[in-house]
């Protein structure tokens, strides 16, 4: 929590203080912890961004309509300062925003308000008709329902997404989010005539470089081999995502006083753990460290690991490595609100992974009550990166959360106890997938033969075509043959002769 709390006072953005400020702070407390974390560089792609001063206000009453004090992040990304004494300007309501909400009105220099996306908005108002900025309400179903008598919670009127507009040095405009008060204060004024807004915006640009956190705890038979866990540290949320790294940060620290105390001994394969920008910092590392990264084991995201599942909605998931699941939709493994991605049969590469981290996570969950639930692979953070190059790998997070990339994701809906069931979980599926020994592969042989025998089952439930009977076969027979190479102390001829003989098994 003091990770989360600490982060929770900036908007990250790679390359702005914020974030530099989050990287040094995990940098500093994982050297005092006794780890030797290391900040690699790298080049910022597009800039760094930050904002003293995000301000509309009616410009007759000066009553302020959005503000950094109070919103926070409704300033969007890439906004560019007003001029001196601020922007006075006519507001302009356009509804939904499409093109055709734009005929008949001039905006031209006008502030622009409209349900459309930002970008939406930006393109037609500012690059298009020449406005001086944009209010967008656009935000995600999931988040609150556009009638607001199928409200369920009364921060539904308070709450938005925050976003970003195009980087545009010609443009210089600014994009704002608001909510449904703030807008609904706005349209209720348009009502009895032209209105005017007053915009105040101070805002800087950074140009990096872009930075992360690395830290290792060597393995002490094949430390050539990883098992890597990454977190991000971009973005404004609580939960989203200074609770991955809140949690990767304590787990990594559990790990290693355990290690010097000798109460746990050390991992056979090197343990890695990484905080940086999302997708961005794992393909730095993934190319700046191209050898290591051949011999990557497995690789856990942690993004959203901290949701206080009573207040944003959300179970935690196990997004798992791609599986047959997320090619074919299956009843029993239904998607998030996030949404599937297009995975192809011929990508599928079956792994003991999903079987294992779910089966310590069960553990966890029996001795605690916590709630494990799973989605078909639908990517988007770190695991994507991974995954890309090849690497077995998922993503442990929530989802719904009902104020995911809002003002609201603070900490007051981050569960400490929640995270700490994350990080155990995760911390012991990536010391057991670095340490296993003949015992444990020839465990982790009955767990793989069982979860395969039940997955066959399930499908005969579900009325499976053969293709997907098939496709289950094949991922579990390579899930089976990727035992023999989890002892880290090297192939084992007892763990072979397991394997070939569950393989032999009818249906196996
Ligand atoms: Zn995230």
């Amino acid at each position: 929590m003091d990770i989360v709390t600490f982060m929770d006072q900036y908007w990250r953005v790679a390359g702005n203080p914020g974030f530099n400020a989050s990287v040094d702070r995990i940098r500093d407390g994982l050297q005092k912890a006794g780890l030797q974390p290391r900040v690699e560089e790298f080049a910022l792609r597009g800039r760094g961004w930050d904002y003293q001063v995000g301000t509309v206000a009616f410009a007759d009453t000066d009553e302020v309509l959005l503000s950094r004090e109070r919103d926070r992040v409704s300033l969007c990304i890439n906004s560019f300062s007003t001029p001196d004494g601020g922007v006075d300007a006519p507001l302009i309501d356009v509804g939904a925003g499409r093109a055709a909400d734009f005929e008949g009105k001039d905006v031209k220099g006008a502030v622009v308000l409209g349900a459309a996306s930002v970008g939406q908005l930006w393109q037609q108002a500012v690059k298009a008709r020449g406005a001086a900025g944009v209010i967008s309400t656009s935000i995600a179903p999931y988040i609150r329902p556009d009638d607001p008598s199928r409200f369920t919670s009364q921060d539904q009127h308070d709450v938005f997404q925050w976003g970003s507009v195009p980087y545009d040095q010609e443009a210089r405009a600014f994009g704002f989010k608001a909510s449904l008060r703030a807008a609904s204060k706005m349209r209720e004024r348009l009502k009895s005539g032209p209105v005017r807004v007053k915009v105040n915006v101070r805002s800087s640009f950074y140009d990096g470089p872009n930075r992360m956190v690395v830290a290792e705890i060597p393995g002490s038979i094949t430390p050539d081999e990883r098992i890597v866990m990454v977190a991000h540290i971009q973005e404004p949320g609580a939960n989203d995502d200074g609770s991955g790294c809140g949690t990767l940060y304590a787990l990594a620290i559990a790990l290693q006083q355990a290690i010097a105390s000798k109460a746990l001994p050390p991992p056979g394969r090197t343990l890695t753990f990484i905080w940086g920008d999302e997708n961005r910092g794992s393909r730095a590392w993934l190319t700046a460290h191209a050898e290591q990264a051949k011999r990557v084991q497995y690789m856990f995201s942690l993004d959203m690991t901290g949701e206080d599942v009573a207040k944003t909605g959300g179970a935690f998931l196990i997004e798992k490595q791609a599986d047959p699941s997320a090619v074919w939709p299956r009843p029993s493994d239904p998607h998030s609100e996030w949404g599937g991605s297009d995975v192809k049969a011929s990508e599928l590469k079956g792994s003991l992974l999903n079987d294992v981290h779910l089966a310590i996570c069960r553990r966890r969950a029996r001795d605690t009550g916590w709630i494990v639930k799973t989605n078909p692979y639908e990517g988007g953070s770190d695991h994507t990166e991974f995954k890309r190059d090849g690497i077995p790998s998922l993503l442990n997070w929530h989802f719904t959360d009902r104020y995911y990339h809002t003002n609201l994701d603070r900490p007051d809906k981050t569960s400490a106890a929640e995270m700490v069931n994350v990080g155990v979980a995760v911390a012991t599926s990536g010391w057991f997938l670095a340490s296993a020994d003949e015992r444990d592969a020839l465990a982790s042989v009955d767990l793989i033969a069982g979860a395969a025998s039940a997955r066959l089952a399930l499908e005969q439930t579900q009325s499976a075509t053969p293709d997907i009977l098939d496709a289950w076969r094949k991922w579990y027979g390579e899930a089976l043959d990727s035992v023999r190479r989890l002892p880290a102390t090297g192939p084992s001829a007892a763990v072979d002769a397991a394997v070939a003989r569950a393989r032999a098994r009818p249906g196996g």
